[in-house]
C-alpha cells in the first residue's frame, strides 16, 4: 500500500488531499441510503423533546428547547491569515460557534444528545410509559419517568465531549451512565460526569481501545445501551440538522447561497461522525453549491488515509507508523469509522492536516484577534480556504469546478466544535501555550 499522499501523511507533513470519488450531490444522494426523510425525522424528535429540554436545561429557554449555535464573521482573524500564509483571501471568512451549544458546549450536542433522546423515546413507549409520540415530552421530567429510567444504564467510549453529551443528558432523564475514558481526557472532563454521578473509568490506551473496552462491558448487561461512536447510525443522523439547519441560518443572516456564490465549510474531524453528518446535511440545503473539507492532526490523519487508501476502518494510522498525543484531543482518533468513511466517499470534497504548532497557534489568535477561545480540536477549520487556495491540488480543485471566477462572493464557513465549557485555568494554558507556536506555512 503506498500513494504519493500515504508518503506525505508518513512524513507528519500538513498536506491537502482531494477526494478522487467526489460525486455531484444528485448522485450521491441517489446512492446513499439515507436521505432526506431521515434529516426530518431527526428535527421532528428534537422539537418533540425541546419542552423537556427546556425544563431541565433552563439556559435553553431562551431558544425554545433547541440547541443551535450562531454564525460570526471574523475578519480581523481573517485578515492575519491572510498575513501569515501570504495569500489574498476573497470573499467573507466565518466561524460556527458549536462551542456556545447548551448541554455540551460542542458540537456533540447534537449527534449524541439525539441517540439519548431516542434511546429514552422509543424505552418510554415499549414499556408503555409514554402513550404516544403526541404527547408533551415535559412529562419526561417528571419522578415516574427519572425513577423508571434509572433502573437503565447507558456506556459510551469517548476521548472526552461525547462522554460529556451522553452523561450530561443521561443524566438528566435519570439514566445510571458509565464513560469509558481514552488516555486523552483531560481531567476537568471526569471531574465534570463524576460531580454528575456519572461512573468515570480510565484507561491508559487510545480512543479504539476505550470503545472497545466499553462496548464490551456493556453487552454483558441486558439494560445496558451503548452509544458506539465506531457504528451508530442515529450519532450521525443527529450530526445532519446542523448542517440543514443552515439553509434557513444563512438566509436569516443575508448571506447567498447560490451558483454564482459558493459556501466552503470546514469541520474539524476524529472519527468522522460530526463532519460527516453535517456535511450530509449541508448537501441536502445547498446541493453542488457547498464544499465540505475535514481538518485532521498530522498525528491522526485517520478519514484521510482511510478514503485514499479505500480501506476505511481497516487502515490505522499505526499503520503508518503515525499516533501518539496530539493536542487536538478531541481529534484523537486512530482509525475511522466504516460507517461515515464509506458515505463520506461520495460526499467530502477533500481534507487536509494540520500540525500541533498550527492548532496551538490558530487557537491562540482566534482569542487575540476575535476574542472567541475554542478548544485546541475546534480551530482546525480556520486553516481550511487558506489549505485550498495555497495549494496545487486545492487550485486544480477550483478550477475543475469552475470556482475561480466566483470566489469574490464566496463564504468561508470554520466549524467551531467545541469550547465553552473548558474550565478558565486550561483555557489560560492553552492560551499562553499558542504563544510561542506559528503556523505551518510553506516557503514560496
Ligand atoms: C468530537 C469532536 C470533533 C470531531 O467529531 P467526530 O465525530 O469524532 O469526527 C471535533 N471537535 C470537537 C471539539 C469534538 O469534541
Amino acid at each position: 500500500m503506498s500513494s504519493e499522499t500515504l508518503e506525505l501523511l508518513k512524513k507528519e507533513e500538513e498536506i491537502l488531499w482531494v477526494n478522487p470519488r467526489f460525486k455531484e450531490a444528485k448522485l450521491a444522494n441517489a446512492e446513499s441510503v439515507y436521505t432526506m426523510a431521515d434529516i426530518e425525522e431527526v428535527e421532528a424528535r428534537f422539537q418533540r423533546f425541546a419542552p423537556f429540554i427546556q425544563k431541565v436545561f433552563p439556559e435553553t429557554k431562551e431558544q425554545n428547547g433547541i440547541l443551535e449555535s450562531p454564525i460570526t464573521q471574523i475578519e480581523q482573524m481573517a485578515q492575519w491569515l491572510e498575513g501569515e500564509y501570504g495569500l489574498n483571501l476573497p470573499g467573507k471568512m466565518y466561524v460556527k460557534r458549536d462551542d456556545l451549544l447548551a448541554v455540551s458546549g460542542t458540537v456533540k450536542s447534537r449527534g449524541a444528545i439525539y441517540e439519548v433522546l431516542k434511546h429514552a423515546e422509543e424505552l418510554a413507549l415499549k414499556e408503555g410509559l409514554l402513550k404516544s409520540k403526541n404527547e408533551n415530552y415535559e412529562i419526561f421530567a417528571t419522578e415516574e419517568f427519572t425513577s423508571f429510567f434509572s433502573n437503565y444504564n447507558l456506556a459510551v467510549g469517548t476521548t472526552g465531549n461525547l462522554g460529556i453529551s451522553v452523561g450530561a443528558m443521561g443524566r438528566a432523564f435519570g439514566f445510571q451512565v458509565t464513560v469509558h475514558m481514552s488516555e486523552e481526557a483531560k481531567a476537568w472532563k471526569k471531574n465534570f460526569l463524576r460531580e454528575r454521578g456519572v461512573d468515570v473509568i480510565e484507561y491508559k490506551s487510545n480512543f479504539t481501545e476505550a470503545v472497545n473496552a466499553g462496548r464490551e462491558a456493556s453487552k454483558q448487561d441486558p439494560k445496558s445501551y451503548f452509544v458506539d461512536d465506531e457504528h451508530s447510525v442515529d450519532l450521525f443522523l443527529g450530526y445532519t440538522v446542523g448542517g440543514y439547519r443552515m439553509k434557513k441560518q444563512l438566509m436569516d443572516q443575508g448571506i447567498t447561497v447560490d451558483a454564482d456564490h459558493p459556501l466552503f465549510v470546514y469541520l474539524p474531524c476524529g472519527i468522522g461522525g460530526s463532519p460527516s453528518g453535517i456535511t450530509f446535511g449541508l448537501k441536502h440545503a445547498f446541493g453542488d453549491h457547498v464544499h465540505c473539507f475535514f481538518a485532521e492532526p498530522t498525528k491522526m490523519p485517520s478519514m484521510v488515509a482511510g478514503l485514499e487508501s479505500q480501506k476505511f476502518d481497516e487502515i490505522s494510522v499505526d499503520d503508518l507508523s503515525l499516533g501518539g498525543l496530539t493536542v487536538a484531543d478531541g481529534l484523537a482518533v486512530p482509525r475511522t469509522s466504516a460507517l461515515v468513511a464509506k458515505l463520506m466517499n461520495n460526499y467530502f470534497s477533500g481534507g487536509y492536516t494540520l500540525k500541533d504548532d498550527s492548532f496551538q497557534s490558530l487557537l491562540t489568535k482566534l482569542y487575540e484577534k476575535e476574542n472567541i477561545f475554542l478548544e485546541p480540536a475546534a480551530v482546525a477549520g480556520l486553516a481550511g480556504p487558506f489549505k485550498l487556495l495555497g495549494s496545487k491540488a486545492g487550485q486544480a480543485y477550483l478550477v475543475e469546478h469552475q470556482l475561480q471566477n466566483k470566489l469574490e462572493n464566496a463564504s468561508h464557513i470554520a466549524w467551531g466544535t467545541g469550547g465553552s465549557m473548558v474550565p478558565e485555568a486550561d483555557r489560560k494554558d492553552f492560551i499562553e501555550e499558542g504563544q510561542g507556536k506559528s503556523l505551518a506555512v510553506k516557503e514560496k
